[in-house]
């Protein structure tokens, strides 16, 4: 099986709708979605609906927890809460019913997805240290765990056995194509943000993991920026979410 791991969306529909071309071009069956779909971006309602049309399996980011209010305000800046009361208010009932049906994890036999951490999926904290990423891979009970949350792509491989960190790759060489080991090792993976990237990049980022393989690779795919930045700016969102998506960051 073929999967496309995305994450990160945050309502930017020309960088979603160039990454799944990309995944269809690259035969994927199924779709993962680490959460954030909205949130910062001008198109919060065609992002809902083009992820809903997928075969896919979601959980909810802090983004679309706030919409609905499972996730205080107070808790974002203020750009970004800004925008995230800007998109509640363009969001339909059945929209709202849609992220209501989110948790904040989702456990398959081969994998586990969560926005944050594992420790305290409902608290959305940063996985950024190592040793978070440790103690999410000897908590997860399969071997793939996948995170989103920071926007920045990286695979951990951690030695189960050892309870130890055995790789932590983290540039776009290393990333292109990880053999996974799935006997001996567990793994942490984080695809990158689709929508507003933060690794100094601008494209947008997604994975792709073969079951078969097994194997995982990142992909970053190029998309129309200047439409993006300027709906935003049309749309009235804070002038500093759009300028960001140029340089990445
Ligand atoms: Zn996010």
């Amino acid at each position: 099986m073929r999967y496309a791991v995305l994450s990160d969306i945050h309502s930017n529909l020309e960088a979603l709708e160039a990454v799944l071309a990309a995944a269809a071009q690259a035969h994927v069956q199924q779709y993962l979605c680490l959460g954030d779909i909205i949130g910062y971006g001008a198109d919060p309602v065609p992002c809902l609906k083009r992820m809903r049309e997928l075969p896919a399996t979601m959980i909810a980011g802090n983004h679309d927890w706030a919409c609905i209010g499972k996730v205080e305000m107070s808790w974002f800046t203020r750009y970004a809460r800004t925008a995230l009361e800007w998109t509640r208010e363009r969001l339909s009932f059945g929209d709202l019913a849609f992220l209501r049906t989110l948790r904040a994890k989702h456990e398959d036999k081969l994998f586990t997805l969560v926005h944050g951490t594992l420790r305290a999926p409902e608290k959305f904290d940063y996985l950024i240290e190592i040793a978070q990423a440790l103690e999410t891979a000897l908590m997860a009970k399969t071997p793939l765990c996948f995170v989103g949350h920071t926007h920045l792509p990286v695979v951990i491989e951690v030695d189960h056995h050892q309870g130890q960190v055995r790789r932590v790759l983290n540039d776009a060489e290393q990333l292109q194509h990880v053999a996974l080991d799935l006997q001996q090792a567990k793994y942490v993976i984080n695809p990158g943000s689709v929508g507003q990237p933060r690794d100094g990049d601008p494209r947008a980022s997604f994975a792709i993991l073969d079951t078969d393989g097994p194997w995982l690779e990142m992909h970053r795919v190029s998309y129309d920026v200047a439409t993006t930045q300027r709906k935003m700016r049309d749309a009235g969102l804070p002038p500093m979410l759009a300028d960001r998506l140029a340089v990445g960051h």
